[in-house]
């Protein structure tokens, strides 16, 4: 019971702490209150007691309105957290007309007791609102003008007193209501301070934080998509090495200024972290978060093309629901994105995936020197990428036997000819830039996304800048180009294509043809063959061609990897058929790879 009576009473427990549930507002106003009828009417029972009584004064009235006082006490000590806004008002009624009361009972109209209406115009004003306050000093100027005429005599001689009285309390509570205006002003531009990063001028990660789960709560109450995008800014460090902090500093407001310009005004701009960003996307899927995540990187590599330290950034990419419920889970899962943006090569942007589980398990297995960590983390991708695209790990790895077995008939150097097959291996890294609506499209592939699905050697290119793998690296970016110059990226001529990518190439066709398809089944070994002899010169190399048709001559047709069954991935027509728009007389079979 005491130590009930002691929490409720402690100012230490301003923010309502001790009363689980509480408002706060409510708890502060029920003690306040409670304080200034206790004082008053302590204060009052003290002048009964000790001071000598006046002969006007009703001894037992003044009494029964320190009762009144102290049950008043009580009654806010007991509802505590209970009691209503409105219930407040009333209370304060209540002391203004005990106060008169006591006037009254006094007799006396010199008795000050007046001075008791000071704390109910100050707890009005400080709590209630102005209108509500003016209509608290309407009831005094009532309650006390009432106890006045019930005195009479001397007491309506001297107006000037009741005057004084109330203007005293109105200037006292308009200047408590000022006072609390500022306080709170003070307390928001605290609050903005404290969620607010002082450099960039965006959330901080706190604000963020908060925003994150009222978002959160919208989306899982709307039923929407919460999009999150998280982005590093790439080898900053070295910036801030070679110009300054101060110019690290201005890259950091720059990039933020870009970042907002990017936003809608539905979104959340915030700098979680040194050259760390946040961006909340509500309504917005993975997919659209991803192409916005793009575009602003585009424009970050742009902006800062011409500095002394040209900075880029990588986006790790998330939404809710599909990757997390809670925001920890998709703020841990945008970093694991971000990081393989970061084991990627940078300056890119990446969705978190069963893919993305693949790099970091490659990047955990590192050993010594980077570039080993690195390529293992390139192979753990082409599997995982491999798994996505056909179902099995062993696509990739089968063409990189052929591809292998083909090096060694063209004579190439034995520390080439196992590039040849890494590169077999990676050939098709760049397929994580090509969203599953577009790899596993039952129907035929319209311009658009045959652009994106073309764009796959350049972004295996840029995935393998990194490391060690400059020479797999051109390789993998030409191994769609064909001898009669209709291939891609870049058209080259026969003599162009280095022989290493024209290996890749009928590696990658040849595997493909004699794989099972979901829309068809695999080619007979000599119907594959035929295509290959049909593209020769065209659409493949025909010595390259020859070195094939050698190696399975003298293999015995497939030296597939184990699991023969492999099912690539292969882009289909709409009849099924693998006819496309790939440009160039293509045989049939031949044109998606
Ligand atoms: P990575 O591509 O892997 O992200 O490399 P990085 O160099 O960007 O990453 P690292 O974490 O090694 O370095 C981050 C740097 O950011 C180190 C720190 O000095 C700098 N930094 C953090 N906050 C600020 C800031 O407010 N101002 C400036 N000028 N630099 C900052
Ligand atoms: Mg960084
Ligand atoms: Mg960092």
């Amino acid at each position: 019971m005491l130590s009930i009576l002691r929490r409720r009473l402690s100012w230490r427990t301003r923010d309502g702490s001790a009363a689980p549930g509480g408002d706060p507002d409510r708890v502060f106003m029920a003690r306040c209150l409670a304080y200034l009828y206790g004082g008053g009417s302590t204060l009052g029972l003290i002048s009964v007691l000790f001071f000598a009584s006046q002969p006007t004064e009703n001894r037992n009235g003044l009494l029964a309105t320190i009762v009144g006082g102290y049950l008043l006490a009580g009654i806010c000590i007991a509802g505590f957290d209970r009691i209503s806004h409105r219930t407040f008002q009333v209370l304060s009624t209540c002391g203004t007309a005990l106060i008169g009361l006591a006037i009254y009972f006094n007799g006396d109209p010199r008795n000050d007791n007046e001075f008791l209406y000071l704390l109910v115009a100050l707890y009005a004003f400080y709590f209630f609102t102005p209108l509500q306050a003016a209509l608290q000093l309407l009831i005094i100027a009532a309650a006390y003008g009432w106890a006045l005429l019930a005195i009479g005599g001397e007491a309506l001689e001297q107006p000037t007193r009741y005057l004084i009285a109330l203007g005293t309390l109105t200037v006292a509570g308009v200047m408590i209501g000022f006072l609390k205006r500022d306080l709170q002003q003070l307390i928001g531009r605290l609050d903005t301070a404290a969620r607010t990063d002082a450099l960039t001028g965006l959330l901080n990660r706190r604000g963020f934080e908060q925003v994150f789960e009222s978002e959160l709560e919208r989306a899982r109450r709307g039923g929407h998509a919460l999009g999150l995008i998280v982005g590093d800014l790439d080898d900053f460090k070295a910036l801030n090495d070679r110009c300054g902090h101060h110019a690290g500093d201005e890259g950091l407001t720059r990039f933020a200024a870009l970042l907002d310009k990017a936003a809608r005004r539905i979104d959340t701009t915030a700098r979680i972290g040194g050259e760390e960003f946040a961006l909340l996307l509500p309504e917005t899927t993975s997919d659209g978060a991803w192409r916005l995540a793009e575009r602003i990187r585009q424009d970050v590599a742009e902006a800062f093309a011409s500095g002394a330290v040209p900075l880029t950034v990588s986006f790790g990419v998330t939404c809710y629901p599909d990757h997390g419920e809670t925001g920890e889970q998709l703020l841990r899962a945008a970093d694991q994105a971000l990081y393989a943006a970061k084991e990627l090569g940078r300056n890119r942007s990446v969705v978190h995936s069963a893919e993305v589980a693949s790099i970091l398990v490659g990047a955990t297995g590192r050993r010594d020197a980077q570039s080993q960590g690195h390529l293992a983390t390139m192979l753990s991708l082409a599997e995982a990428l491999d798994i996505r695209d056909s179902g099995t790990a062993a696509h990739a790895h089968t063409v990189g036997r052929y591809a292998e077995g083909m090096a060694v008939r063209l004579g190439l150097p034995t520390a080439r000819v196992e590039r040849v097959r890494l590169a077999g291996i990676l050939h098709d890294i760049g397929k994580i830039g090509v969203p599953d609506s577009i790899l596993r499209k039952p129907g035929a592939l319209d311009e658009h996304e045959w652009a994106v699905m073309r764009k796959h050697s350049e972004t295996g290119a840029r995935i393998l800048e990194s490391g060690s793998l400059e020479d797999v690296r051109g390789w993998v970016l030409a191994h769609h180009e064909r001898p009669d110059g209709t291939g891609y990226p870049y058209g080259l001529s026969a003599e162009q294509i280095p022989i290493e990518a024209s290996i890749l190439a009928v590696a990658d066709a040849y595997e493909a043809m004699t794989s099972d398809r979901v829309y068809r089944p695999r080619l007979s070994t000599a119907a594959a063959r035929e295509q290959l002899i049909q593209g020769s010169g065209s659409q493949f190399d025909p010595t390259v061609v020859g070195a094939l048709l050698e190696l399975l001559d003298a293999e015995g047709e497939a030296p597939r990897a184990a699991g023969a069954a492999v099912a690539h991935n292969g882009h289909r027509g709409a009849n099924g058929s693998e006819a496309g728009s790939q440009p160039g007389t293509t045989a049939p079979g031949l044109q998606r790879l």
